[in-house]
Formats: C-alpha cells, structure tokens, sequence
C-alpha cells in the first residue's frame, strides 16, 4: 500500500477583527493509493478547511502556521505557488458541491476538459476531444457528443456535478478531493456518481479524500475514516472498526443520530448542544459541554490520542478521549 500523502500536525488559522480562529489545528492523517478515506463532522469542524489546506486554497485572512503535507517528496505548505498550481487540478484534482467553484462558465465543457486532458496527457486535439466525450459518457452525462460543446450555464446542476467530476477525473489525478460531491444530487444520482467514484478508485488506484457530514456515504465509500470536531481529529479507525466500534462520545452520537435507512433524512444533527464558538473554546475537552461522561479533568485539560486494542487492530484505531487513557 502506497503512501500519496502524509498530512502531520497540520494547523490553519484565521486571523479575524475578534480574534483567532483555530480552524484546523492539529490534524493528522494519510492517504494510500487506491484507498478513500472519509472525512467526518459537523459544519464548521474543519473539514473543508482541510482540503482547501491541501490545495492551498486558503482565504487571505487564513494560513497554515504549523505542520506539513508530504506529497511524495514535496511538502506542499513550503511548495511556491507556481509549483502548487502544476499540482492543482491535475495530480491532486477536486470536486465540489457547488460545480462552478471549477466550471468556467465562460468556456464550453469540453475546451475545459480538453485542457485539463492536454496539460498531462500527451494526446492530438482530436484525441483529447475523443477522451473528452467519453469522459462526458463515463459519467453518464446524455448526448454527450453535443454537450462537450455546451457551456456549463446550459446544464442541469445535477449534470453540472457530472461534467465538473468528468474534468477532476479526466486528468487521471493521483489525489481525487471531493467536498461533499454528492450532497446536492437527488439519491438516485447521487448513487450513481459515488459507484463512479468507487470504479475509478479501483480501475486508476487513485487515491480520494471524501468529506461530508453523511455517515451513509461514508460507510459506503470509505477504506478508513477521521472523524474531526472543532478543528481536531477525535477518532481515526477503518470504517468497519469504526462503525461496530465506535469509542469517542461524539463518534457514538453521530451514530446513534443516523435515523434508519427506511427514514429519508441522514443528517447529523441530533447531538444535544451545539458546536462550540471557535472564538470561545472551552478550556479542556472542546467537546464536553455536550459530554455525558465529562469529568472534572475533561474541563481542565486536553486529551491526549490513545490506541484501541493496539494487538487487534494494529495503531489503525485511535481516540483522543480521556475514557481510554489506561487502556
Ligand atoms: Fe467526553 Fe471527557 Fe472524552 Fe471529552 S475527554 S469526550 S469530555 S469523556
Ligand atoms: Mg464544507
């Protein structure tokens, strides 16, 4: 299993009129090829800052104070931006939720993925024009010879989403990001394009980092998951350790909050009390004023990362909870 990258005590902050926010702060984790790992929480626990971290893509206010990202060889928090750019969009590509944060609404969708073939591929206009459509076919988009000539204001948002993944994956990116790609799509799409996602990871070894805040997808797509919470991992396991054995009172609540399948609403928002202010941490453990085993240690200090059952399950399943500090 292959390494792609390596994300160490990565911290990005944002330095605003009313103080700092902390908004990842702490964060490890690796990705391997052919492997998804997810990336889980609430809105606002850092998730995207994450990935927008990776792909220095950060507001002017933010910045990466701590950590580093080793891309093969490189660390990308040192990498000039013109380096980074080469990166960007092509070894380690992107899907959004919103598709026109990377469809220029003033080219046609096949130009944009003609230029994102011909930047790594050595490939004829013809070629690259061919991959093109079929890129358009392999994501299911209809009457694909016309629509690579279409401009992305003339798609359905749900084809927008499409043709935004068929561009992402066109350039046969090494690291595939996608924040929430699916959330906007009604179920049955969205099935579709997460078992797109799942192909590709098998057929091009591609490794892909999935963020959403749906336990569902989670569970279906990934290999390993991070489960984060104001800016730090609480929990990191393979996903079926995770889900059969969840340790982290929050990670046992996001669970618990997943409403059965029959129920047409997955979202996790059924944790009592509310993400604290990034303004205002608490003290200890961000996470006890909605903590049914605080104790009084847990509103003084952090807690550290232990293991779970280091012989069973390797180092693979960890928790930053001070429930498992003898353990
Ligand atoms: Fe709850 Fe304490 Fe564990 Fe934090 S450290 S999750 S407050 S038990
Ligand atoms: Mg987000």
């Amino acid at each position: 299993m292959k390494k792609v990258l390596e994300v160490r005590n990565l911290k990005t902050h944002f330095f605003t009129d009313k103080g700092v926010v902390k908004a990842v702060d702490g964060v490890n984790f690796d990705l391997y090829e052919g492997k998804t790992l997810g990336i889980v929480g609430e809105s606002g626990c850092g998730k995207s800052i994450t990935s927008m971290s990776i792909l220095k893509l950060i507001d002017k206010n933010g910045k990466i104070v701590e950590g580093s990202i080793m891309y093969g060889d490189k660390d990308i928090v040192q990498l000039p931006v013109e380096e980074m750019r080469k990166i960007r969009g092509n070894e380690i590509s992107m899907i959004f939720q919103e598709p026109m944060t990377s469809l220029n609404p003033v080219f046609r969708i096949g130009d944009q993925i003609i230029e994102s073939i011909k930047l790594h591929q050595d490939l004829s206009k013809q070629e690259a024009h061919d991959k093109a459509v079929n890129m358009l076919k392999l994501v299911g988009i209809p009457r694909a010879e016309r629509v690579v000539y279409d401009y992305p204001h003339q798609l359905s948002g749900g084809m927008r989403q499409r043709a935004m993944i068929a561009m992402a994956l066109a350039c046969d990116p090494k690291v595939l990001i996608a924040d929430e790609p699916t959330t906007a799509l009604d179920v049955t799409i969205q099935a579709q394009i997460l078992s797109l996602m799942n192909d590709l990871k098998e057929k091009t070894n591609t490794a892909i980092m999935l963020i959403t805040h749906d336990l569902g997808v989670v569970a279906q797509m990934a290999d390993d998951v991070i489960v984060m919470y104001s800016g730090k991992v609480v929990e990191s396991a393979e996903v079926k350790e995770l889900y059969g054995n969840p340790k982290h009172p929050y990670t046992q609540g996001l669970l618990e909050s997943i409403p059965d399948l029959k129920s047409e609403k997955k979202r996790l928002n059924s944790i009592e009390g509310v993400v604290p202010n990034p303004m205002e941490l608490p003290k200890g453990c961000y996470f006890a004023p909605r903590c049914k085993f605080a104790m009084d240690k847990c509103w003084q200090e952090e807690p550290g990362v232990y293991f779970i059952d280091k012989e069973k399950n390797g180092e693979t399943h960890q928790v930053k909870c001070f429930l498992y500090e003898d353990k």
